[in-house]
């Protein structure tokens, strides 16, 4: 699906992958809407770029439906471009020291991560539906979400994180087979380690010893790098129903 003149909507965009994302589609030609907890994060990034900003949770599907109109009605389409990368990165083990239950990071994990991905795939699912198709092949838009390599190989600490993005990862070939009625796409990447606000935290030999581990590039993803494969999966039709690994061969450690 060609990029230039659609609507593209993309939450936690006012941070890291999503910002990426965002800037680089209105590189390309689309109209942003940058959704965020935050109205001001979501305004800077839009303002910069010609969008709308939109502050949204993304586990409240009210607030959802709300960014969607909004977003039609002021870049003057439904957007057929959905890019989740609202997320929040948890880190607890099952059991911590202290002897406490750890129940209630474990629900927060999947209520953002698992919970609000769905929320906006569905709404979006359900609004792309309703429009004409926007291509020879009858495309209606592409969802595309963010899972982490922690899908897969989840290290000590990662079991809500890790829970909640295999829920992102498997819920992609269901979604894509039972949207391909009405053209739409469902992809998910499933990032190694980025350079982000959600990364920054981590003290640098921790940094230095899992970028060591990193078989080639050895180094963290930037940001960008992320954006441009949602750009070409975006721009691929052929590309649907699958999770792709955006991790330079990373196979991630126990600990
Ligand atoms: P980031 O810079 O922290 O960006 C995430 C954005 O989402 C933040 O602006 C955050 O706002 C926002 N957000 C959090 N909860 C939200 C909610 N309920 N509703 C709406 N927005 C919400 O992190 P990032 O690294 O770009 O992460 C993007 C996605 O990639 C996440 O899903 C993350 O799990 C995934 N990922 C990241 C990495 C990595 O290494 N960076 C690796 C694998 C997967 P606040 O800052 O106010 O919370």
């Amino acid at each position: 699906m060609d990029i230039k003149g659609k609507v593209a909507l993309v939450t936690g965009g006012g941070s890291g992958l999503g910002e990426a994302t965002a800037r680089r589609l209105a590189a390309a030609g689309a109209k942003v809407a940058v959704v965020d907890l935050s109205q001001e994060r979501a305004d800077a990034v839009a303002n910069s770029i010609g969008g709308v900003g939109i502050a949204a949770d993304v586990s409240n599907a009210e607030q959802v439906e709300a960014g969607f109109v909004k977003a039609a009605e002021v870049l003057g389409a439904t957007p057929a471009i959905v890019v989740s990368c609202a997320g929040i990165g948890t880190a607890s083990r099952i059991l911590p020291r202290d002897g406490s239950l750890t129940i209630d990071s474990f629900a927060l994990a999947l209520k953002v991560n698992l919970l609000g991905t769905y929320t906006v795939l569905n709404i979006a699912a359900r609004e792309m539906a309703k429009v004409d198709p926007l291509d020879d092949d009858g495309s209606r838009g592409v969802i595309i979400n963010t899972s982490s390599v922690a899908f897969e190989d989840g290290q000590i600490g990662q079991a809500a994180y890790s829970a909640s993005k295999g829920g992102v990862a498997s819920m992609t070939l269901p979604a894509a087979r039972e949207l391909s009625r009405f053209g739409i796409r469902v992809m998910a990447i499933a990032p190694g380690l980025f350079e982000t606000a959600m990364s920054a935290g981590l003290p640098d030999d921790i940094r230095a010893e899992i970028c060591k581990s990193i078989p080639f590039p050895s180094r963290m993803g930037m940001p960008d790098e992320y954006a441009r494969l949602v750009e070409q999966i975006v721009e691929n039709s052929m590309l649907n129903g699958t999770v792709i690994r955006l991790d330079a061969s990373a196979r991630m450690p126990a600990k």
